[in-house]
């Protein structure tokens, strides 16, 4: 058993530390949201009351949170993890936020002293919830030895992406893909609706063909298709298309970095503002197929 702080409550967060808990270790945990703390008391852990109680005496201290100006902030800002965490305290930023910001508050970390990765995770809220998210993490070969078993916690695969900030660099190109597959996937449901097609029929079809992608089998933006798909509860409880934009415009900034142009990460920028504009920012950024089939 080890002492872990968690900061951050949130739709994964929440499931995260729950299954910390569950594993057996002692996890204080702290959100800006008195009733998100309240849950993870409930689910086994201990309550914070700031990020700097949560942090003074443990061993490791996990962060996630929505942006990458959050991550720094609860860091770097003075009453942060840096100026309160044990000097051999080991950091994972589970969060998504750009290749940049995980490499400078990693540079600024190991100046400290401290051991810490990014670790962003792919699976969505019922993996986070089923401990069975998967992890890529960006650091050292020693970094990751030690953030591995407190992974393996909350995670079915652990990988090892690389330097500081390649945890990162693998979640953008992942969620970038995700964003043109969903769309894409959405664009072939309201096709083969207005041809006549049956949902499932089609779905059958395509699930075991050439169209098949992780939006269509495990997120399936039609209801009734796929049992754990947000389009069954009315797109409530997801991936919310506001954290989606911003994976996305981090994808389009590292694309600008490295002078390169991608057309449909472009496009899907462009498809997925809109629906932010006609719809709540907090909807599974599946229901844009409700926009396309209206257009
Ligand atoms: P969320 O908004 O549900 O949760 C974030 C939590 O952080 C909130 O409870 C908020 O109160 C808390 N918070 C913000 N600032 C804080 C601070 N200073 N101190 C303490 N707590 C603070 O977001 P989420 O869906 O859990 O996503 C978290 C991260 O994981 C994001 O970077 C997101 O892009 C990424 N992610 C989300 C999903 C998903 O399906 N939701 C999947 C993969 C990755």
């Amino acid at each position: 058993m080890v002492d872990i702080a968690f900061i951050g409550l949130g739709a994964m967060g929440s499931g995260m530390a729950a299954n910390l808990a569950k594993a057996g270790h002692h996890v204080r945990a702290y959100d800006l949201m008195p009733a998100a703390v309240q849950a993870a008391v409930a689910a086994g852990c201990e309550a914070a009351t700031s990020v700097a109680q949560a942090v003074r005496e443990a061993d490791f201290v996990v962060t996630m949170l929505p942006t990458g100006t959050h991550v720094l902030d609860v860091y770097q800002n003075g009453d942060g993890v840096l100026a309160h965490a044990r000097p051999d305290a080991v950091f994972m930023d589970c969060s998504t936020i750009s290749v940049e910001d995980a490499r400078s508050v990693g540079d600024v970390a190991r100046a400290r002293g401290f051991l810490m990765c990014d670790a962003p995770v792919s699976g969505g809220v019922a993996a986070a919830a089923a401990g069975t998210l998967t992890f890529m993490v960006g650091g050292s070969d020693a970094e990751f030895e030690r953030v591995q078993p407190i992974l393996q916690a909350m995670g079915k695969a652990v990988i090892h992406a690389g330097r500081s900030g390649a945890g990162q660099a693998a979640k953008i190109c992942n969620n970038m893909l995700l964003a043109i597959t969903m769309i894409g996937t959405c664009e072939a449901f309201v096709l083969a609706e207005r041809l006549g097609l049956d949902a499932k029929a089609f779905y059958d079809i395509a699930s075991q063909s050439s169209g098949q992608s992780w939006s269509m089998t495990s997120y399936a933006p039609v209801p009734g298709l796929v049992p754990q798909a947000p389009s069954n509860r009315d797109f409530t409880n997801g991936f919310a298309s506001a954290l989606m934009l911003k994976d996305l415009r981090l994808a389009l900034e590292a694309t600008h970095n490295v002078g390169m142009t991608a057309a449909l990460a472009l496009k899907s920028e462009e498809i997925y503002s809109e629906y932010l504009v006609k719809y709540l920012p907090s909807r599974d950024f599946s229901g844009v197929i409700d926009m396309l089939r209206n257009q």
